[in-house]
């Protein structure tokens, strides 16, 4: 049995999860999946990096010491791992004693070989991507990766000879051609390595969030230095008991540190020099993939076009955002992430090609077989239609398994949904439903079934590493129970006729609401609005002067002007019901003083539709309708929210009549 190490990058914890890391831990649990399935022993490590000044600074923020800081967003990072099926078999934080061990350990190899010597470091320091940004590179002042200003350093510092590697990573990087993919980041590091390496400051005296060097603890390790070790600290580097060092030498060194292309450069040439200078096995492949844009600009906290995987995983389930996105990015290459391709890929590609493929498959075998796959004919299955079939169904268990090993998910689901439409136009060809009519053709009707069956369940199991859960689904309603078969043996006509199914239920039920519904839905289910915290007694003081406007937009403030614009007024709840099939949804009738009207409020977790009838609420009256799961709202409710909690809605001290207008 072959080892699989593969790795994730160890996501920094100055923000929260969001769909871009999502994404990486996706791709390296579908890739982790696929090598257990191949029956390699798999260890799938991710992590959280928790040192450096913008963490100490971030939790100066929260008013938090940085040791509490860490635990709070780290756990974020944690508690979302299980909601994305991620297979992870280690989750390493380096705020860890046993990576404190293993990066000291590191230093003092290095040290000891003569690859560290002290001196002084004056630069531009980017504390956002935690890099120096040489003169050259700065753009009015800026650092060229984000854009925001840098910082003058000048302190002492120990430094890593990076200049004396440039040579021995050449060498490496031609003698393993495959060491950095996809081609276009291999050429980028061969450029920048033909260029030289300055030496590189790996050591601060300027902030204490970090791991101190051995023997100087004056100093903390600079982030890189100690945040790329976490890869050999969860294989065992750095530990003195057997069975840690008895891992690392199983696992060490990793067969591919996945990473998105914007930390390329640390991890292809700061990391494998790190590690030649410590006599230590480079890893085998440095493997980057493309970032997800959002109206054409990388999604970004700061930019705050920020797409949070619960949402989409709310909005259309686990699986179909793992189909989407497996499905959507081109390997290495950028990709758009709309809510609008989510759903047509949802209702096209899994309610319509997949889930009514297999719901009507395994419907016909319970109304004409009693629930059991059919035996095949041998000289029907010898028949061109059920030739072509099973040969693709033979070639696509190779293509998938090829595909995935080298990062092309994307091709492998575009093969898998070939054969899908092939077995679609299988089962239109050999009309099943007509044979069931006609007792002279049962041979004919058994072997078609069989066919379409068995080719589902490679199907299922090819989509194992996927989407494991519709994976596991499809192979129950095929009443195929067993462990995951090995993608080794995996082949067609090896269904076994006479097992009995389980029962069908739909595995994508076709979405009927817009985009935009299912915004609103989940903008009301998850972010209720909040009113202001203080509320002007006096009237609104006269309009500010014309010249402030535009610098008002710039800050994010908005102009007493602006707020007025939101009609915001009391009203009385008439009656209120739950909106059918919506867990969280309310229908209202209320007055409005002015008007009667039904508003619909993602309340319904928190209120039961009884005790409303009465309330005095606070709505925007000037809203927009939008219609919500079929019902048409026109309005919305005000509630407080603590961090996603369950909403509260707005209240007076007194009561109120409807119709006064709140501001
Ligand atoms: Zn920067």
């Amino acid at each position: 049995m072959s080892r699989f190490y593969i790795t994730t990058p160890i996501y920094y914890i100055n923000a929260e999860p969001h769909l871009g890391h999502a994404y990486s831990t996706m791709v390296a649990d579908a890739v982790a999946r696929a090598h257990r399935l191949l029956g390699d022993d798999v260890f799938f490590l991710t992590g959280t990096d928790e040192h450096g000044q913008k963490v100490e600074r971030a939790a100066q923020k929260a008013g938090m010491p940085p040791n509490r800081f860490a635990d709070v967003v780290a756990a974020k990072f944690r508690d979302l791992l299980p909601s994305l099926h991620a297979s992870n078999d280690d989750f390493i934080r380096t705020t860890e004693p046993r990576h404190h061990a293993s990066v000291q350990a590191l230093w003092r190899r290095v040290r000891d070989r003569g690859h560290i010597y002290k001196g002084e470091y004056a630069g531009w320091y980017c504390t956002v991507d935690e890099v120096f940004v040489p003169e050259t590179q700065l753009v009015d002042r800026r650092c060229p990766i984000c854009g925001n200003a840098v910082e003058r350093i000048a302190e002492e510092s120990y430094f890593f000879r990076l200049s004396a590697f440039q040579q021995p990573l050449l060498d490496h990087y031609r003698r393993h051609p495959d060491f950095v993919t996809p081609t276009v980041r291999r050429n980028e590091m061969m450029t920048f390595l033909e260029a030289g390496l300055d030496d590189l400051s790996i050591s601060r005296t300027s902030f204490t969030w970090g791991i101190p060097v051995p023997d100087d603890p004056a100093h903390v390790m600079y982030v890189w230095f100690d945040a790329l070790t976490n890869y050999m600290t969860a294989a065992g580097f750095g530990s003195d008991d057997a069975a840690s060092q008895q891992r690392f030498a199983r696992y060490w060194p990793a067969d591919v540190h996945l990473i998105g292309k914007e930390i390329v450069r640390q991890h292809a040439i700061y990391w494998p020099a790190f590690l030649l200078a410590a006599d230590l096995p480079l890893p085998r492949q440095i493997v980057s993939h493309g970032w997800w844009l959002m109206d054409g600009a990388k999604m970004s906290k700061s930019k705050g076009n920020v797409a949070r995987p619960r949402d989409y995983i709310e909005r259309f389930g686990l699986d179909a955002l793992r189909y989407f996105v497996f499905r959507e990015m081109v390997f290495g290459q950028d990709a758009n992430f709309a809510d609008e391709a989510i759903l047509t890929r949802y209702n096209a590609d899994l309610a319509n090609d997949f889930g009514n493929l297999v719901s009507r498959a395994t419907t016909m075998i319970h109304r004409a077989c009693g629930g059991r796959v059919p035996a095949p004919v041998a000289s029907l299955l010898g028949r061109p239609d059920e030739q072509r079939l099973q040969e693709k169904v033979a070639r696509l268990i190779a293509q998938v398994r090829d595909a995935v090993t080298v990062f092309q998910l994307s091709s492998a689901l575009r093969d898998i949904w070939e054969v899908i439409a092939d077995t679609n136009r299988y089962i239109v060809v050999r009309e099943p439903w007509k044979l069931a009519k006609a007792a002279d053709r049962q041979d004919e009707l058994a072997t078609s079934l069989y066919v379409a069956a068995d080719t589902l369940r490679v199907i299922a199991e090819l989509l194992r590493p996927f989407m494991p859960a519709t994976a596991e689904r499809t192979l129950t309603m095929l009443g195929v129970t067993a462990e995951a078969a090995s993608w080794a043996t995996l082949a067609p006509g090896t269904l076994v006729a006479g097992t009995h199914l389980g029962d069908t239920s739909p595995l994508f039920p076709r979405i009927e609401q817009t985009v935009e519904e299912l915004r609103l839905m989940s903008n009301e289910n998850s972010n209720p609005p909040t009113v202001p915290d203080a509320v002007p007694a006096s009237p609104p003081a006269p309009p500010p002067a014309v010249a402030a406007a535009p610098a008002a937009a710039a800050t994010g403030t908005i102009t007493i002007d602006d707020f007025m614009k939101v009609e915001l007024r009391i009203a009385r709840v008439l009656a209120a019901e739950r909106v059918p099939k919506s867990k969280k949804l309310l229908k209202l009738q209320v007055d409005t003083g002015a008007d009667q009207r039904t508003i619909v409020a993602g309340i319904a977790e928190a209120y039961e539709p009884e005790a409303l009838v009465g309330r005095t609420i606070v709505v925007v009256a000037n809203l927009q309708p939008a219609k919500l799961m079929g019902v048409e709202s026109n309005g919305m409710v005000l509630a407080g929210s603590i961090d996603g909690g369950p909403p509260v809605l707005v209240g007076f001290d007194r009561d109120m009549p409807p119709g006064a207008r709140v501001r």
